[in-house]
């Protein structure tokens, strides 16, 4: 058993939170799953260099934030540096007719959406890529997340059970006006934040240097190896937790009234602005200051998003059981 899971044990001590340590060590992205993505964002970086020379590939998302499970797609963002900016449908274009070259490379597909995205996979595995073009927001926010990810033992399976249940629960597709996993994530980083007594702070407030939001890219890898864990004085187990954020959404938190703020670790009041007017869920990017949440623009979606909070809430408080909320067993 590594040492890592020794101390969790300590968080789980009744059934519950044992169902979820379980579930983590089960489903957590493994190390031979990261050398694979690496091995290819290596060769990829390689190739697209023979025709943008100083091109630079960055694995993003949840293979690099802590937060993966062995089925997590691999996030890539492809940094160009110049002093124009490049239309990035263009440089996507351009790289589709190179991929459709490489050997390595199979079902490229250009999804034109806010960030458009080439998407494709290793030729025969089910490994899947997403490539977008000078994102670099989210490398930026990668890091972060991975800050608060190893900052308690909790973090990484507290946040891998929520994104297996609210995956079962088919709230968690962007594309189909829910949750995406990035806004869930922030979800519960701004739950365990504004606890009474915290598991987390605002590492932007307490590490201001690390997540300078014009740090140089380059350096931006770097921020994590500088935030020390966090020593929190709540002790509740990881059932706990999980019961305390399905109980906060489904109860507490005001919807219409409250925006959630990672960066200030609370519930800022929802003004005017643009950004926040008429939007049912409003969670704001760490460092554009942006909703995350704007993919929820539907009435009937925003409901089934809370009446699932509700549910399992409920469900939950009364089983004590996982199984009860996700089939554990079908998803091991
Ligand atoms: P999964 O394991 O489900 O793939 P993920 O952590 O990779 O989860 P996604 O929602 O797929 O989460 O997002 C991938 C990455 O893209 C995030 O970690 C974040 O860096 C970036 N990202 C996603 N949505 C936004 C957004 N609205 N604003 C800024 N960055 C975003
Ligand atoms: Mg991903």
């Amino acid at each position: 058993v590594p040492e890592s899971s020794n101390s969790l044990q300590a968080y789980a001590k009744d059934k519950l939170s044992e169902q979820m340590l379980e579930l983590f060590e089960a489903c957590q992205q493994q190390t031979s799953d990261l050398a694979r993505k690496e091995t290819c964002r290596t060769r990829l970086q390689k190739d697209i260099q023979s025709i943008y020379a100083v091109a630079r590939l960055y694995l993003t998302g949840s293979s690099m934030n802590g937060l993966g499970c062995r089925s997590s797609d691999a996030d890539l963002c492809l940094v160009l540096k110049g002093n124009n900016r490049p239309d990035p449908i263009n440089v996507l274009t351009v790289l589709q007719r190179l991929f459709k070259s490489l050997s390595y490379v199979e079902r490229t597909q250009l999804i034109r959406a806010k960030v458009p995205i080439l998407r494709f996979r290793e030729k025969g595995s089910d490994l899947e890529f997403d490539l977008n073009i000078n994102n670099t927001v989210g490398i930026r926010n990668t890091f972060l997340l991975r800050s608060y990810a190893y900052a308690d033992l909790r973090i990484r399976p507290m946040i891998l059970v929520v994104k297996k249940w609210a995956r079962h629960n088919q709230i968690n597709d962007a594309s189909k006006g829910t949750l995406s996993s990035y806004t869930l994530v922030l979800m519960v980083l701004h739950y365990l934040q504004t606890l009474k007594e915290p598991v987390l702070p605002s590492l932007q407030r307490d590490y201001p240097e690390c997540f300078y939001a014009l740090l140089d890219i380059d350096m931006v890898p770097e921020g994590p190896k500088h935030v020390p864990p966090y020593i929190s004085t709540n002790q509740s187990s990881l059932g706990e937790l999980l019961l305390g954020f399905l109980k906060y959404y489904a109860t507490d938190f005001r919807w219409d009234k409250q925006v959630i703020s990672v960066r200030e670790a609370k519930a800022l009041p929802k003004n005017n602005s643009k950004e926040w007017r008429n939007k049912y869920i409003c969670v704001e990017e760490p460092f554009e200051k942006n909703n995350v949440a704007r993919a929820v623009h539907e009435k009937i979606k925003f409901d089934a998003i809370k009446a699932t909070f509700a549910e399992s809430c409920r469900i939950l408080q009364d089983r004590k059981d996982l199984n009860s909320i996700i089939p554990v067993r079908a998803i091991i």
